[in-house]
C-alpha cells in the first residue's frame, strides 16, 4: 500500500490536513489539490468510510476533480475537498464545530461547502466557527437548481454541436436520479417540450417527476430507453462496459460527478458514436454560484447566473477544440484546465505588490 506522500505525488496535491478532535470524536481530512488560480474550494462529504485509505483516496480524487472543474469554467478558484469519517446520522454539533476550527486554521486557503451527508444546517454551524464556508442557505442558497440549469445549458450545447439545433421539442431524454439536480433538470426539459423518462430508487421522487409529466421507468430499464439523451444525475461510475453496451442514445450529458468508470470508457462511448459532455464542465453551475459569495462585493445573483449561462459557450468550445485537435471533449476540457493553470503559474513568476 502506498504511503500518504506517495499518494500526494500520484494525485499531484499541495497539502493534506488530517484533523482529529478527541472531545468530539472528529476524524476528518482536508485536501488542497491546487491553489494556483485562487483559494481552494470544495464541499465536505460526511460518510462512514470503511477505512482511512478509502477516505483518503476519495478526498484526493474529489479535490483533484474540483481543480479541473474550477479551471475549465474560468473561475479564479483552486481545487479542494474535505471528508469527515462518520455516519451522517451520527454527526454532532461538537464535531462540526471542531471541523470548522480546523478549516479556520487554514486562514482562507480552503473554503468548504455542502456535499453528500452535509446539510444547510451544518453549514450554519460551521459558519459560526469560520468565515470560510460557501453556499450559505441565506446567501447563494440551494445549489441543485443552479447545477440543473448548468446541465441543461451543457445539454443545449451538445444538441447544437451534434444536431445543429438546441430545440428540445419532442426530444427524448432519460434522466437517472430525480434528486435535487435531476428533478430540476426534469422541470427544465419538460418546459422545453422534451419527452422525459425518469428513474430513481426513491419512489416518491419518481412520483413527483411523473406529476410534472415525466414517464417512470425502473432503475434498471433507464439504460435501455430508446431516447436521444441519457442524463446521469445520481451516481458516479455509471458509464461502464455494461451500460454502454445498452445505451441507445446519441448524447450523454448529466449532473453526476465522475460518470466514466474509467478514462477509457470515454473512448468506448465515442467508438459507439455517442457524444459525451464532460461532467465537470456541465455540472459546475452550483460551484460557480456558491463561489460567487467571495467575488468582489459579495454574492451577486445576476453575476452568478451570467457565469452559469457561460457553461453553454464553454461546452461548445470544448467540442470545437476536440474536433480541431482530434481528441475527445473530456480530454479537451482536461487539457484546457491544465493549460489555464500553467499560464497562471507562468504569470506568477514576477512579484507584483498588491
Ligand atoms: P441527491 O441526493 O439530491 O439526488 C440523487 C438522487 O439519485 C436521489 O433521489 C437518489 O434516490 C437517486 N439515486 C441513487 N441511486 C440511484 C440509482 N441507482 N438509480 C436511480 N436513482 C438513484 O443529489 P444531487 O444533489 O441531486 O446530486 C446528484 C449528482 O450530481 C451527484 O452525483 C452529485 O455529486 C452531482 N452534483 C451535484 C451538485 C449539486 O449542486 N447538488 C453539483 C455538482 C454535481
Amino acid at each position: 500500500m502506498k504511503n500518504v506522500f506517495e499518494k500526494m505525488v500520484d494525485y499531484d496535491h499541495e497539502q493534506v490536513l488530517f484533523c482529529h478532535d478527541k472531545a468530539s470524536g472528529l476524524r476528518a481530512i482536508i485536501a488542497i489539490h491546487n491553489s494556483t488560480l485562487g483559494p481552494a474550494a470544495g464541499g465536505v462529504r460526511i460518510w462512514p468510510y470503511e477505512s482511512e485509505e478509502e477516505a483518503l483516496v476519495d478526498v484526493l480524487r474529489l479535490s483533484k476533480g474540483m481543480t479541473y472543474k474550477t479551471a475549465a469554467l474560468g473561475a479564479n478558484i483552486g481545487g479542494g475537498k474535505s471528508v469527515i469519517i462518520a455516519d451522517p446520522k451520527e454527526k454532532t454539533e461538537e464535531m462540526l464545530r471542531a471541523f470548522g476550527r480546523y478549516i479556520n486554521s487554514l486562514g482562507g486557503r480552503y473554503y468548504t461547502a455542502e456535499d453528500v451527508g452535509a446539510s444547510p444546517q451544518d453549514l450554519l454551524i460551521l459558519r459560526e466557527e469560520t468565515p470560510f464556508v460557501l453556499g450559505m442557505p441565506h446567501i447563494s442558497g440551494d445549489s441543485s437548481p443552479v447545477t440543473a440549469a448548468g446541465v441543461f445549458s451543457g445539454m443545449k450545447a451538445s444538441a447544437e454541436h451534434l444536431w445543429g439545433s438546441a430545440d428540445f421539442n419532442g426530444k427524448k431524454v432519460a434522466v437517472q436520479g430525480a434528486g435535487g439536480v435531476g428533478f430540476g433538470l426534469v422541470e427544465l426539459l419538460i418546459e422545453a417540450g422534451a419527452k422525459v423518462y425518469v428513474s430513481d430508487i426513491a419512489e416518491e421522487r419518481v412520483k413527483k417527476a411523473v406529476e410534472l409529466g415525466a414517464i417512470a421507468v425502473s432503475t434498471d430499464e433507464i439504460y435501455d430507453v430508446d431516447a436521444d439523451i441519457f442524463a446521469p444525475c445520481a451516481l458516479g461510475g455509471i458509464i461502464n462496459d455494461d451500460t454502454i453496451a445498452r445505451l441507445k442514445v446519441e448524447i450523454v450529458c448529466g449532473g453526476a460527478n465522475n460518470q466514466l468508470l474509467e478514462h477509457r470508457h470515454g473512448e468506448v462511448l465515442a467508438e459507439k458514436g455517442i457524444l459525451y459532455a464532460p461532467d465537470f464542465v456541465v455540472n459546475g453551475g452550483g460551484m460557480l454560484n456558491g463561489t460567487d459569495e467571495i467575488g468582489p462585493g459579495g454574492y451577486n445573483r445576476v453575476r452568478a447566473m451570467a457565469k452559469v449561462k457561460r457553461i453553454y459557450d464553454i461546452a461548445l468550445e470544448m467540442f470545437d477544440i476536440a474536433q480541431t485537435r482530434n481528441i475527445l471533449p473530456f480530454e479537451a476540457a482536461e487539457i484546457f484546465a491544465e493549460e489555464r493553470i500553467e499560464k497562471a503559474l507562468r504569470q506568477k513568476r514576477i512579484f507584483l505588490a498588491r
